[in-house]
C-alpha cells in the first residue's frame, strides 16, 4: 500500500513536470544581453532606428514575440519598452518564445560591459 502511494506521488510529479514543460511560463528568469546602435552590433540595421520605426533611445529592448510597445520590468534594471527585433535563433519567434531580451545602450562599451546576465522579468499587461 505504501509503495503504491509512492508510485502515485512520483507519477503525479512527472505529470506536473511535463505540463510545466509544455506550457512554459512567460515570466521568470530571462537571459538579458545588451547592444548599441553601431554597425558592430546591428550590421546593416544600424540606421538609428528600432525595428518599430522609432528613433533609438535608452529604455528600448529587443524581443521577437512581444508586440512593440509592450512594457517589461527587468529586475534590478527598471522598466523597458519592446521596440526592436533580433535574430530568430537567439530571440525566437511568435511560435517559439525564447526568454531573451536585448537591452539598448547608447555606448558600445557599456553594452559590451553589460555582457550576458540572467534576471527575472515581468511582462506588464
Ligand atoms: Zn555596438
Amino acid at each position: 500500500m505504501k509503495l503504491l502511494f509512492v508510485v502515485c506521488m512520483v507519477s503525479m510529479l512527472l505529470v506536473v513536470g511535463m505540463v510545466g514543460a509544455a506550457f512554459p511560463q512567460e515570466e521568470g528568469v530571462w537571459r538579458i544581453t545588451a547592444y548599441c546602435g553601431c554597425s558592430k552590433c546591428c550590421g546593416k540595421w544600424s540606421d538609428g532606428h528600432f525595428a518599430s520605426g522609432r528613433k533609438v533611445y535608452v529604455g528600448g529592448v529587443a524581443c521577437n514575440w512581444l508586440p512593440f510597445g509592450t512594457k517589461v520590468i527587468i529586475d534590478g534594471l527598471g522598466t523597458y519598452t519592446v521596440e526592436d527585433r533580433g535574430a530568430k535563433s537567439y530571440f525566437g519567434s511568435k511560435s517559439n518564445h525564447i526568454k531573451h531580451l536585448d537591452v539598448y545602450f547608447d555606448s558600445h562599451e557599456d553594452a559590451k560591459q553589460f555582457g550576458n546576465q540572467y534576471r527575472s522579468v515581468e511582462i506588464v499587461k
